[in-house]
């Protein structure tokens, strides 16, 4: 734990505080957080109806909550549709010819879309799926880029009440076909490439390499991009048969609690855990927050810089923005390419209101310097967020001077199984950068110790959450057993895996994780992920993997391999076996360095003291190694 003490001793010396401008506070839909919260507190049961009241339902609930520990139900009873949310409510409300989606892409010109015009690709992608056989509860996995056709997939999915398992299109094919078998899903949608800093990366020879013998997959569908790609026998033209499809398609009409998607993120141990979100509950919170918290309704232009691979991109593009009746940009693509202006210059372009983006990008824009910010003022920008890991001060006040110098830089910290903000800085607080901001309604949290006892405020320890809300998964894909196992009575509720501290104000700083998770540039990968990847290569008989502290990534992966016997260990070898993980996981996996050692620390009962060889690389004290088997 001392790299937590080390942290918390800093965070007591920090003390800017950045006021929101008054133009910021004056449009804040939230004047008083703590208001609001109290407003919760005081009658959670009429506090989610009156949310929920917001979205549309085929049949009204008959109990708002039933929560017992772990198990959590939410508008019980009600009969709702997470697209019709997004689409015919707000055509419904006089919004169908709105421009929801302004979809630019690195390498090819923009395409604007309005609500109505998207409810017809939707619906000529359900149809199409339909006509596959694709039905209430069946899943499909989507491999495309963030794009308008992938967000037209998940929400064709969503409407005929089938369940979409996005596999980031930069994953390896180790991890897609990990995916895909897990999921179960007889239908898969590709793109067969991608644009990223002006090469063309292909999806299509990953998919086939992940699919190879698999029977289980019937219908592979492809986004064709370039008129050369090849269709094996049997895979469909996405574009040909979009054209063809039917132009209507009623949503489905499902439980609250029936599943909407799945999303796999990495735990501790075993292999990537598949989050399942509902279509009830979910709506509501991410609906909530949308207009709450991030502060967006009809008059604002989104833009989340985040991937539909990743559940920012689930909640805070394909769905929250649309429920909200908002107009969005999304740009496939790297922010930095063709350079760093090219973000900035598209705020302006369409007047962005409200930014979503990573720390890691600002410490990109930041190392790219003020001159990248010439040719645009970003004048529009009333709000810049900021999620995914901990938003280090020195780059929180770089982008409140440089980024929106006329607007509010805030943090807000959440993760996959939770799919909306759990703490966050809300438009009308106090920006402290170090601290996220204090909990969101429904959000009750607290700090602890190994035994579970509560820590005071000041003190670092585990973060828990007490108790379930509307926007927490409802179980891991077919293994509750799993589900379960995320909550822990001697703690008193759900394990976030984070180590946090809370201040006398309430408010709450994330200073990353207690267990063995990485996060590189946002991005969560376990330990667990890239040695078991390791080791399925011939050359490694076993294999450690830490992060290290990066200025620009956060984290970067090193590890440390034990080379089976016969195999000359150097240069050719570490390539080979960085290039392995690469190939299985994706490049965000991608060791940064790799050592050969003779043999990894243990503890007496076999498990590998990644601890200590963390505390080795980085020359810290080395803590307790009374358990260390050698
Ligand atoms: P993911 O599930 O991939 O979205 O990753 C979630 C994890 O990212 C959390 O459990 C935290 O470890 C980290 N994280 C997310 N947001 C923040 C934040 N604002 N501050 C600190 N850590 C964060």
């Amino acid at each position: 734990m001392t790299r937590h003490a080390d942290a918390i001793e800093a965070l007591s010396h920090l003390d800017q505080r950045l006021d929101p401008p008054g133009n910021v506070l004056e449009a804040a839909r939230v004047k008083d957080d703590q208001a609001w919260y109290r407003e919760w507190e005081a009658d959670p049961e009429a506090f989610w109806e009156r949310a929920a009241d917001e979205l549309h339902w085929f049949e009204r609930w008959q109990q708002a909550m039933q929560i017992d520990g772990s198990s959590h139900r939410w508008f019980v009873g009600g009969r709702t549709n997470l697209s019709y949310n997004c689409l015919e409510r707000n055509i419904e409300r006089g919004l169908g010819d709105k421009v929801a989606l302004h979809a630019e892409c690195e390498d090819q010109p923009p395409r604007d879309y309005s609500y109505s015009e998207i409810l017809e690709q939707v619906s000529r992608t359900a149809n199409v799926l339909r006509g596959l056989g694709v039905g209430e509860g069946d899943r499909v996995v989507i491999y495309m880029p963030l794009s308008p056709e992938g967000l037209f997939t998940m929400q064709a999915c969503v409407r005929l009440g089938a369940v979409h398992s996005v596999v980031y299109a930069g994953m390896g094919e180790g991890a897609l076909r990990h995916r895909v078998e897990d999921s179960g899903a007889r239908v898969l949608v590709c793109a067969d490439l991608t644009y990223r800093r002006g090469a063309v990366v292909p999806l299509k020879p990953i998919v086939d390499a992940a699919l190879a013998g698999l029977e289980q997959v019937e219908h592979v569908i492809v986004w064709r991009r370039d008129e050369a790609t090849t269709l094996a026998p049997g895979e469909l033209d996405f574009e040909r048969e979009l054209a063809a499809a039917e132009p209507a398609c009623a949503a489905v009409a499902v439980d609250a609690e029936h599943p909407a998607f799945m999303l796999y993120t990495s735990g501790t141990t075993g292999s990537p855990k598949g989050v399942v979100h509902v279509h009830g509950g979910y709506a509501v919170g991410v609906h909530l927050l949308m207009t709450h918290y991030f502060d967006v309704g009809e008059s604002d232009t989104w833009w989340s810089t985040s991937d539909i691979g990743w559940i920012v991109g689930h909640s805070y593009i394909c769905y929250g923005p649309m429920m909200a009746g908002a107009t969005q940009v999304i740009r496939e693509g790297a922010p930095d390419y063709p350079d760093a202006g090219i973000t900035w210059q598209l705020v302006d372009k369409y007047s962005v209101t409200a930014l979503f983006t990573a720390p890691t990008a600002v410490r990109m824009f930041m190392r790219a310097g003020e001159k990248a910010l010439a040719d645009s003022d970003r004048s529009t920008l009333r709000l810049l967020f900021c999620a995914g890991e901990p938003f280090n001060p020195e780059a929180w006040l770089w982008a409140a001077k440089n980024l929106a110098p006329a607007g509010h830089v805030v943090d807000n910290y959440w993760q996959t199984e939770i799919a909306s903000p759990m703490i966050g800085t809300f438009a009308c607080m106090q920006g402290r950068p170090g601290w996220a901001g204090r909990a969101m309604p429904g959000i009750k949290l607290k700090v602890v110790d190994e035994a579970g006892g509560r820590m005071d405020d000041g003190e670092g320890g585990t973060l828990v959450m007490e108790q379930p809300v509307p926007w927490m998964m409802q179980t891991i894909w077919q293994d509750d057993e799993r589900y379960q196992s995320c909550f822990s009575e001697r703690l008193g509720g759900y394990v976030t895996g984070d180590i946090a501290v809370r201040d006398n104000e309430g408010y709450w700083a994330v200073l990353g994780r207690s267990d063995d998770v990485l996060n590189v540039a946002g991005h969560r990968i376990g330990t667990a992920d890239v040695e078991s990847s390791l080791i399925s290569h011939p050359a490694v008989s076993e294999s450690a993997a830490i992060g290290l502290p990066d200025e620009l990534k956060g984290e970067r992966i090193k590890v440390f391999v034990v080379a089976a016997n016969g195999y000359e260990q150097g240069a050719d070898l570490s390539d080979e076996l960085r290039k392995h993980v690469s190939r299985e996981l994706g490049p965000i996996a991608r060791p940064s360095e790799l050592d050969f050692v003779d043999t990894l620390p243990k503890t007496r009962s076999g498990k590998i003291m990644r601890r200590l060889l963390r505390a080795r690389e980085l020359g810290l004290d080395e803590g307790d190694t009374s358990t260390l088997e050698d």
